[in-house]
């Protein structure tokens, strides 16, 4: 994630901060110095958000370990102000699998809150929590009541939280993988506009936090579908194999020409198969200005181009392209070059396998 820094790795996991969760540090700091005014305050208030954080991590560590159970790595978790993420490389195909995956985190929660209500009791420090007490008990008992809250509120049956795979995983023990997600991400929503409303009337958080769940949705409903139409695609299916190329011998007339005539406006550029260059429009414009139509392309600077197997996974591919999304790219057979690809391409092929399911989809309801 951008604007995350790296701050501790735990059995083989690194785990982040985000620069938006340093903010709520200062915003916690700064609105216990204003209601207290002292440095103790300050300290107090800080040190329970970091302890409730703690907590988070280990939540987020109890949906890791279960992964790895069923052999899932983590890239990392990122602790944001909403709580924390932890990326895995993928959930389970199993629904069975990814409940347990996903309700292995709340657990903790209520594990810990279990343990510090022991603690309590034991202590005989079991005292009603007062807000803003400083004294020991009530610092554990806050921490006790928040993380049976977390537990709950990751419960919700909305994206991102955790009781939103539940309810999807749920709901794919019935139907296929991505209307089960579709399900799931519309109840999310749902839910997020009630939240909504109740944060327009009561509470701002609530508000923050239903358009967090609304996004969380969408994303997730989005992601699963571009994922099972590039589930089966490859470089292959979304190339164009009819494209022009350009020798370094040609002048720019040429290139022109064929602008003009068709739809290609970045071009290749090689000997025979063998290409190695691609000339952009926005470089034919300046060429065109300042060496005119009769300069070779060869005298331009031209970039290299990208060069991919035709049966690689377009999901790879579009991983790669992340660094530079506007290029063209050389789509190779072997030794020989069978065609071009850009963005846009993989897009349209998108659209197209889009409208083809949602035909299928509605054909069998
Ligand atoms: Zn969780």
């Amino acid at each position: 994630m951008k604007w995350s820094w790296k701050i501790a790795r735990i059995a083989g996991i690194d785990i982040y901060i985000h620069a938006t969760f340093l903010l709520l540090i200062y915003l916690v700091g700064i609105s216990y110095w204003n209601q207290l005014g002292t440095m103790a305050a300050v300290v107090s208030g800080v040190g329970y958000i970091l302890a409730l954080f703690f907590c988070v991590v280990l939540h987020e560590f109890g949906h890791s370990l279960t992964a790895r159970r069923y052999g899932i790595q983590t890239r990392n978790i990122t602790l944001l102000p909403i709580g924390g993420v932890a990326s895995l490389e993928k959930m389970p195909d199993d629904p069975r699998q990814e409940i347990n995956v996903a309700i292995a985190g709340p657990l903790v929660n209520f594990v810990i809150a279990t343990l510090l209500y022991l603690y309590l009791k034991v202590t005989n420090n079991h005292a009603a929590a007062e807000p803003l007490s400083l004294t020991e008990g009530s610092f554990l008992f806050r921490l006790m009541i928040m993380n049976i809250f977390l537990g709950l509120f990751n419960l919700l049956p909305a994206f991102p939280m955790d009781g939103g795979r539940v309810l999807r995983a749920a709901l794919a023990l019935r139907m296929d993988h991505a209307r089960a997600t579709q399900k799931a991400a519309a109840v999310g929503q749902f839910l997020a506009v009630g939240m909504g409303l109740l944060g327009i009337m009561y509470n701002p958080f609530l508000l923050f936090i239903a358009v967090f769940i609304w996004f969380g949705a969408s994303v997730e409903s989005s992601a699963e579908q571009l994922k099972s139409i590039l589930g089966h695609a490859s470089v292959r299916h979304a190339m164009l194999s009819e494209f022009h190329s350009l020798s370094p011998e040609d002048s720019l007339a040429r290139a022109v020409e064929l602008t003009l005539a068709g739809s290609q406006k970045d071009f290749p550029v090689g000997y025979q198969n063998k290409l190695y260059k691609v000339l952009h429009h926005s470089e034919l414009i300046k060429g065109l200005q300042e060496r005119g139509e009769r300069a070779r392309i060869s005298e331009l600077p031209l970039q290299d181009i990208l060069h991919v197997d035709v049966n690689e996974p377009l999901g790879t591919l579009l991983e790669r392209m992340k660094e530079n999304p506007a290029q063209m790219i050389c789509v190779t057979e072997g030794e020989n070059v069978v065609g071009v690809l850009n963005l846009e391409n993989i897009v349209e092929m998108i659209r197209i396998q889009e409208a083809v399911e949602s035909h299928h989809r509605s054909r069998k309801q």
